[in-house]
């Protein structure tokens, strides 16, 4: 339960992986090409996430298949807003018949101009339901924001909602990324007083390319400090440097963060495996 530590946890750091799922035959070759790489490394699990309103149910599923032919114990994501609990129950049944153990359970975000919210609102509300229809079949892991969901109402609400939703059922929960580890810190902190002793493993977003990592951070929330973000820009179109300099702060901070106790580390590869692996195993040293 959410409220006694993973066996895990006390454990070597579990690391974990991220992939989305390719949109066309030549994206599916790129992956299978760097999910084989990655799997040098023996990853815990690799998740692929699933694309709000259920764009990309069939994509998912694939790149899920996928990865359990290469030997990996894949964990699909999967998001609750939009969808009707009919078809939510029946991607669960047909996980647990392709043997997944893992799942991510995610509220997901509205699509604009899409009207029906569904029944099922809030990520706390799919845990429910996935303990109500499977019982302890899945492990489920849960999103956590060190820096606050964008639309939560302020850190302390946000933290009581996070809570809230451990307490429902999940087994651990994986942060959106952040450059900040003070920042995940305290989050830890803060949850650990309020009860939650399950592990809470920090995402993390290999730097590469800094147009993309602005543009998403503006999305998600995530702050890039003013000196990461100057010393990116300065590089210009230099891409050698940027990945030279993301190399060395995503690094540290991933030094940092398992120096500080954090339980794992969950890489978001975004499919490119050579940032990934080149940090990983420099923390192995
Ligand atoms: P929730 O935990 O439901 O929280 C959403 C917001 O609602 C927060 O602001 C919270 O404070 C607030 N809230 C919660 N409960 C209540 C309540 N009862 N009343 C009022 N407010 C409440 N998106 C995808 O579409 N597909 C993916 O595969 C995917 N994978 C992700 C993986 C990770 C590790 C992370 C961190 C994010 C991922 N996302 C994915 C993005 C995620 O769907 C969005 O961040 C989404 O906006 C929130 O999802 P959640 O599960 O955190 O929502």
């Amino acid at each position: 339960s959410s409220l006694s530590p993973d066996a895990a946890a006390d454990a070597a750091p579990v690391y974990s992986l991220e992939f989305f799922p390719p949109r066309d035959i030549a994206a599916q070759e790129r992956l299978v090409r760097t999910a084989k790489q990655l799997q040098g490394l023996h990853p815990h699990f690799a998740s692929v996430t699933f694309g709000a309103g259920g764009s990309t149910r069939d994509g998912t599923m694939l790149a899920v298949s996928m990865l359990q032919k290469l030997g990996y114990e894949a964990a699909p994501h999967l998001s609750c807003i939009g969808s009707t609990p009919e078809s939510l129950r029946d991607i669960l049944y047909a996980y647990r018949q392709a043997g997944i153990r893992r799942l991510v359970a995610l509220r997901g975000d509205m699509p604009s101009g899409m009207g029906d919210m569904g029944e099922l609102r809030y990520a706390r509300d799919l845990v429910e339901f996935i303990r109500r229809e499977t019982g302890d079949w899945f492990h489920i892991e849960v999103a956590a924001y060190p820096e606050m969901h964008p639309q939560a109402q302020g850190p302390e609400a946000d933290l009581d909602r996070f809570v809230e939703k451990m307490q429902a059922g999940a087994d651990s929960a994986i942060t959106q990324y952040f450059f900040n580890a003070d920042a995940y810190f305290d989050f830890v902190d803060r949850a650990t007083a309020k009860g939650v002793l399950a592990p809470i493993v920090p995402g993390i977003m290999p730097i590469t390319n800094y147009t993309q990592l602005a543009r998403f951070s503006d999305m998600c929330g995530a702050e890039i400090p003013r000196w990461i973000r100057l010393r990116l820009a300065s590089y210009g179109d230099d891409r050698a440097s940027i990945r030279a300099f993301g190399h060395d702060v995503v690094t540290e901070l991933c030094q940092t963060l398992l120096d500080g106790g954090a339980p794992g580390l969950h890489f978001y590869t975004m499919n490119q495996a050579d940032a990934t692996q080149a940090v990983w195993k420099e923390l192995e040293r």
